[in-house]
């Protein structure tokens, strides 16, 4: 069958369900739940899924599910939708808790039923060559940590991501290459989506000044003042600003979690959290490395101890633009775009788990229009939902399409131009190797 063929008779399949998926989007958007605890909406996908005859496999990652279904023997591409929903109490849809899908991971997961729906039902699989992996996959913002820090400490997950716990537990070996689209407000609604997309990756510093207590009034002499430990620290790291590069983007956010706890006692304990975020990962890691020093020397200059524990939060992103580029196609052809439609080149100093599955296969990120507001806001609200919940899942199968048709030369030839940055071993050692707990004792010296 014609290529054309095939995607008019999944973009009919589409239609036909738009009920369905406009539906189960906002039955998501009713339960939203922080990552690691996405319990109710993963089984409100595999439900999903079930519906569509696929096979369902849950939990792949202490939470989510995939679905798959292939036709000859192939390259394997996945769809991903993200299950976590972000904490914004002043929003008026959130739940009693603060929870609210204010990020639009509901229409993600909406639009990977509906391209599930139209690649499954039309038995366009049969004529393609290969597999498409259908996945629900939790925790992409990097909140909530105490709890993950517990999951962690219980032995029930290894990383704060999601897509960083499912590649480490093998989930991605067998996969070739990931679409995946979010929601934005692309210039004001104007432009239907993003092409291409470039991120920060970030770590995060978790800090502990260790001092000594005394008598503030009685006995200053006496303690070791781990509060001036941190203003120190704060003062080096802003002297550092301007050894920055304009182009590494580096952002270094700090801020005083715990400061003291009597005014009459010198502070013995004082807790930071700083994340450095930079646009390459030599970048990130030079500022890390400056920071470190100048947290240390807030500990040095004082004669006290400083307790850092590194970690890797998240790779920066950087997609391939020949699978954007498809992407982009199936709007001009399919999604009524003009070529006046697009942002082709978006970057951001934010960061996602994308990014770390994009160094080792080549990933699509497209910011699909059709919602208001800010992400994270409590402006955030659907304005279209045939643009939101339904043209992506067109046009993330239509993409499936290119791909695998034929001999799936297109997922080939793309395979074959990527260069990987890591392997998975490599991977899952650098963000171990990375994860160092150091105490620095200024007081020796
Ligand atoms: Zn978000
Ligand atoms: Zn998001």
């Amino acid at each position: 069958m014609e290529k054309e063929e095939l995607k008019r008779r999944c973009i009919e399949v589409i239609e036909k369900r738009k009920e369905e998926i406009i539906s189960l989007g906002e039955k998501i958007y009713r339960t939203p739940e922080l990552g690691y605890k996405e319990f109710e909406t993963t089984k409100c996908m595999e439900e999903a899924f079930a519906s569509l005859g696929l096979e369902t496999v849950s939990p792949i990652a202490y939470t989510g599910c995939k679905a798959g279904a292939g036709g000859r023997k192939g390259p394997t591409v996945a769809v991903m939708g993200e299950l976590d929903s972000v904490v914004c109490p002043e929003h008026k849809d959130c739940a009693a808790n603060g929870n609210m899908h204010a990020c639009g991971h509901h229409v993600q997961l909406a639009n990977l039923y509906g391209c599930a729906a139209g690649l499954a039902e039309s038995g366009v699989l049969d004529e393609l060559c290969g597999t498409v992996e259908f996945i629900a996959i939790p925790a992409e913002e990097c909140v909530d940590l105490d709890y993950r820090d517990k999951l962690i400490e219980d032995g029930k997950i290894q990383f704060y991501g999601g897509k960083q716990e499912y590649l480490l537990r093998g989930g991605m070996d067998d996969v070739d290459m990931v679409l995946q689209c979010h929601m934005m407000e692309v210039e004001g609604g104007r432009k239907c989506c993003t092409v291409d997309t470039v991120t920060n990756g970030f770590m995060s510093k978790s800090v502990k000044f260790i001092g000594r207590s005394a008598h503030a009034g009685i006995a200053p002499h006496e303690g070791i003042n781990a509060l001036n430990m941190a203003q120190l620290a704060l003062n080096n790291i802003n002297a550092l600003r301007e050894t920055f590069r304009e182009e590494d983007k580096v952002r270094v956010s700090a801020i005083i979690t715990s400061g003291g706890d009597l005014v009459n006692v010198v502070p013995s304990v004082v807790t930071m959290q700083v994340m450095v975020r930079a646009a390459s990962v030599d970048a990130m890691e030079d500022a890390g490395r400056k920071v470190g020093r100048a947290l240390k020397a807030g500990a040095l200059a004082v004669g006290g101890k400083v307790e850092i524990h590194d970690r890797i939060g998240y790779l920066p992103l950087s997609t391939d633009s020949t699978l954007s580029g498809l992407y982009r196609e199936n709007m001009l052809a399919y999604g009524g775009a003009d070529e006046d439609s697009f942002v082709e080149h978006y970057e951001t100093a934010g960061s996602t788990d994308l990014g770390d599955m994009c160094q080792l296969l080549p990933c699509m990120h497209v910011w699909a229009s059709g919602i208001s507001g800010g992400l994270h806001s409590k402006d955030f609200k659907i304005e279209d939902y045939e643009r939101a919940y339904v043209l992506p899942a067109k046009m993330l199968a239509l993409t499936v399409i290119d791909l695998l048709y034929g001999d799936a030369g297109k997922a080939k030839e793309i395979m074959e131009a990527y260069r990987p940055k890591f392997t998975k071993e490599t991977y899952i050692k650098y963000m171990k190797d990375h994860s160092v707990v150091e105490l620095f004792d200024g007081s020796a010296i």
